[in-house]
């Protein structure tokens, strides 16, 4: 039997565990029934790495759609400053919590990812969705960016100071309202100089743009093809071909509601569709600038692919839709992996 190796571009698993309290948060990771991944459920799945993904939750009334098209739902407020450097730094201290406990490893480059995976230890790459936590002066990025923050979105669809998001809306593209602000664009200068990645997946097209503009390779780390399913979250055949030829990365997001053609969070089918989000991005982006951006924890999941255990029925759909096993291994994680030796040195 092949060694199944999975590197993923996004998961909220730190988000879940804090939201159960850090009391105790390296025992639940590495074994719980809870959400979609612990460390036992990782081993079964082949799940080797990946983008480990800090947010602080919208405050106050806002609720997350029921997802049934047509939908457009209204961003929450601006989140302020110190509450969301609270919820970010707890977050982080339970990612630290986790390293020291040896059940994953916190990874600053490329060499750290490939060490770890040879340790047989879970290589995660710190990220930050939604810059709230950063104040004008990058002082608080300076600061993260010393822990091991390697990747960050200037936004989470909701506004920051530093831009505007793209809305969950459907159907609709993503060219929405302006992009980063001037802070924002300060913010994606600094991240390049520091060695930081800069996530595209929550921004509308006017921001994507203004990413491009900065020469960055583009990415998408948890985002679909939006000629496959046509909501705003998900990517352009122009904005899917830009990530190829800056060399980039666009990781396939297995939310169902990101999915499905017709928007709506079902579960069936899921795993079908998300062989033509596949197919689709490897058209436009080409074989290596595509992997995984499972969303685990973040969002609902489909059919057969109900947490990290069950990844090796995601790779068999993709041998029996004659993917190939060479093109299989770069989209299950070498793809990635190459990467991040690239961006992080
Ligand atoms: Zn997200």
């Amino acid at each position: 039997m092949r060694e199944l190796k999975i590197f993923d571009g996004h998961n909220d698993v730190l988000l879940r565990l804090w939201k159960g309290g850090a009391e105790g948060a390296a025992e639940r990771f590495k074994s719980s029934d809870a959400g979609h991944i612990d460390l036992a459920r990782a081993r079964t799945g082949g799940f080797r790495g990946g983008f480990f993904a800090m947010f602080a939750p919208p405050q106050g009334a806002f609720t997350m759609p029921r997802f049934e098209p047509p939908y457009d739902v209204p961003l929450p407020e601006k989140l302020d400053h110190g509450a969301a450097l609270e919820m970010i730094t707890a977050q982080a201290g339970i990612l630290c919590a986790l390293d020291r406990a040896g059940v994953l490893r916190l990874c600053r480059n490329g060499a750290e990812v490939e060490g770890a995976i040879a340790d047989d230890v879970i290589a995660a790459i710190l990220h930050l969705e939604g810059a709230e936590a950063i104040d004008p002066d990058l002082a608080v990025l300076e600061m993260f960016y010393a822990l091991g923050l390697r990747s960050l979105g200037p936004v989470w669809s909701r506004p920051t100071i530093f831009g505007h998001g793209v809305p969950f809306r459907f159907p609709s593209d993503a060219d929405i309202g302006p992009g980063l602000t001037e802070a924002g664009k300060r913010l994606v200068a600094r991240c390049r100089a520091l060695g930081i990645i800069v996530d595209t997946s929550h921004l509308n097209l006017k921001g994507f743009e203004d990413v491009a503009d900065q020469g960055v390779a583009l990415v998408a780390t948890h985002s679909n093809a939006h000629a496959i399913s046509p909501g705003a979250r998900n990517l352009s055949d122009a904005q899917l071909r830009a990530i190829g030829q800056t060399g980039g990365m666009v990781g396939l997001n297995f939310g169902t509601m990101f999915l499905q053609e017709d928007g709506r969070a079902k579960p069936e089918g899921g795993l079908e569709v998300a062989m033509r989000h596949l197919s689709h991005m490897i058209d436009l982006a080409g074989e290596d600038h595509v992997g995984f951006g499972s969303d685990f924890d973040g969002a609902p999941m489909p059919e057969g692919l109900e947490d990290v255990a069950a990844l090796p029925n995601l790779v068999e759909a993709m041998r029996q839709h004659q993917f190939g096993e060479a093109l299989i291994v770069k989209i299950t994680h070498e793809n990635w992996r190459r990467f991040l030796g690239r961006a992080l040195g």
